[in-house]
């Protein structure tokens, strides 16, 4: 075992230092997690729904603990931290309601009853990144567990403390020690040994398309099950019919939400042609007026990035010779500040392809609908975006056409815990949240019961 030190983004203090596991320890778990599982899907459906709910009213009344946490460790807004930390509760909340209604199929067959059941897989293993700790596990961790499995969470290495606690308060509130275990440790080291361990039915990665990549081949040596959340360079893109203003009031926060470390950011902004002067004319104000600083404060917009290697891999992509438009305002001195940027580059350039996971966004012209969709499709990526048009045919065709999860028009609304969520292309495999999530961690097993003729 090692130890790592977390530090504070904002001021760059040590916060403390948080014991990395070995493989020996996540075998340990995993045998723990498999015993705790058996008797967990033994259990009622009722019984789980209200240990869920129990869950969920404990991370109710240690919200503002949770969002303190998050603060200090990840640097995000006050406000945006509570708002995560309600999510989980939401989340857990809404899954409460999974396992009594998980029912399986009574399909019509000849000389006898054939129906289906939802069995759970076992053991599933939850790997997550450090832009959203708290939100990103518990969208495993609730339908996992409504489906009768155990989970094994492991955190990234910056941002392992809210996961912790969630770990502690499904204890508090009284469910089985093992049937929920957040193991912090590396991702070589625990990561991979939930890819490789055959006890671990199930790997929910989200992180880098680099690493999912390796999730994905490593799990087909066992045709593991998989889910991958990865990542996204999508597109916000500006029709001359929309509501300009507006679109232009919004972009920032399409982007620069969680400092840009967020896989739906629509980092593209793409604009018609002939709207494009008067829209960067209404951008400019919008952006300086992105409230950048300390993330304790009730003001603030944006926080720094989330740790020192990070801050220099985003400025790689603003070199003093940058096509810079215009940009925001962020604290100098002690933390990883970064302000929010405007780039007008060539459609070419890395800064458009890349997936920058910063405060930075790239500004484009396009032509008409038949260009915009082309400029929105030119990505590896295909999670997220953004339309705007007051035309409702247009909104329709452009969403269509465009070979992305998540879309929204005349908004930048990504995730609700109640309707699906996940990416196109290399931008993931398989879906999250949404009614039909538990149902990922299931397979279907169907009986046939055969009937006796009468006499
Ligand atoms: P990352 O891929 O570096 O790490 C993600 C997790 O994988 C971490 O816990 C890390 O320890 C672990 N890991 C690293 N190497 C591993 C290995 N060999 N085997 C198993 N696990 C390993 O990603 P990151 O930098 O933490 O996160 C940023 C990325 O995550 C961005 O690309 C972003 O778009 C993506 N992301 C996607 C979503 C989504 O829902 N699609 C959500 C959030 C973040």
């Amino acid at each position: 075992m090692s130890a790592v030190q977390l530090v504070n983004p904002a001021t760059e203090d040590v916060l403390r230092s948080v014991e990395h596991l070995d493989a020996a320890a996540v075998d340990d778990a995993v045998a723990r997690a498999a015993a705790a599982q058996r008797r967990w899907a033994r259990a009622s459906p009722a019984q789980r729904a209200a240990g869920l709910r129990a869950f969920a009213a404990a991370v109710n009344a240690h919200t503002d603990e949770l969002a303190a946490l998050e603060v200090a460790n990840s640097g995000h807004p006050i406000a945006s931290a509570e708002w995560e930390a309600g999510h989980v509760r939401d989340v857990l909340t809404f899954y409460a309601g999974s396992p009594e209604r998980l029912s399986g199929k009574q399909i019509p067959v000849a000389d006898g009853l054939d129906v289906t059941f939802n069995e759970p897989l076992g053991v599933v293993g939850v790997i997550t990144p450090w832009n959203f700790p708290m939100p990103i596990a518990s969208w495993s961790i609730a339908p996992a567990l409504a489906a009768g499995n155990a989970v094994l969470v492991k955190p990234a290495e910056w941002t392992p403390l809210t996961t912790l606690r969630l770990g502690e308060l499904a204890v508090e509130a009284g469910l089985d020690p093992d049937l929920l275990q957040v193991l912090p440790g590396t991702g070589p080291v625990v990561g991979e040994r939930f890819v490789t361990h055959p006890g671990v039915r199930k790997v929910v990665f989200t992180g880098s398309t680099a690493v999912g990549k390796k999730v994905m081949a490593g799990a087909a040596a066992q045709v593991k099950r998989v889910t991958l959340e990865l990542g996204g360079k999508s597109a916000n893109i500006i029709f001359a019919d929309c509501d300009l203003e507006r679109a232009a009031a919004t972009a920032p926060n399409g982007v620069f939400d969680n400092a840009g470390q967020d896989c739906c950011a629509r980092s593209r902004i793409l604009v018609q042609r002939n709207v494009y002067e008067r829209f960067m004319e209404l951008l400019e104000p919008a952006v300086k007026a992105v409230a950048v600083g300390d993330p304790a404060s009730r003001d603030t917009e944006m926080g720094p990035l989330v740790s020192a290697a990070h801050h220099d891999k985003v400025a790689s992509y603003v070199p003093d010779d940058a096509p810079v438009a215009f940009r925001g305002t962020a604290p100098t001195g002690r933390g990883f500040w970064f302000p929010p940027t405007v780039l007008t580059p060539q459609r070419t350039d890395r800064s458009v392809t890349d997936e920058i996971f910063g405060p930075v966004v790239t500004v484009l012209a396009f032509d008409d609908e038949h260009d915009a969709i082309t400029l929105a499709n030119d990505t590896t990526y295909g999670l997220s975006g953004s339309i705007w048009t007051d035309d409702l045919s247009r909104a329709l065709r452009v969403c269509r056409a465009i070979e992305s999860g998540n879309l929204s028009v005349n908004s930048h609304s990504s995730v609700r815990f109640n309707t699906p969520f996940g990416g196109f292309k290399q931008s993931g495999l398989g879906r999250e949240l949404g009614p039909d999530a538990p149902l990922h961690f299931t397979e279907t097993k169907n009986v046939f019961i055969a009937i006796r003729e009468e006499g």
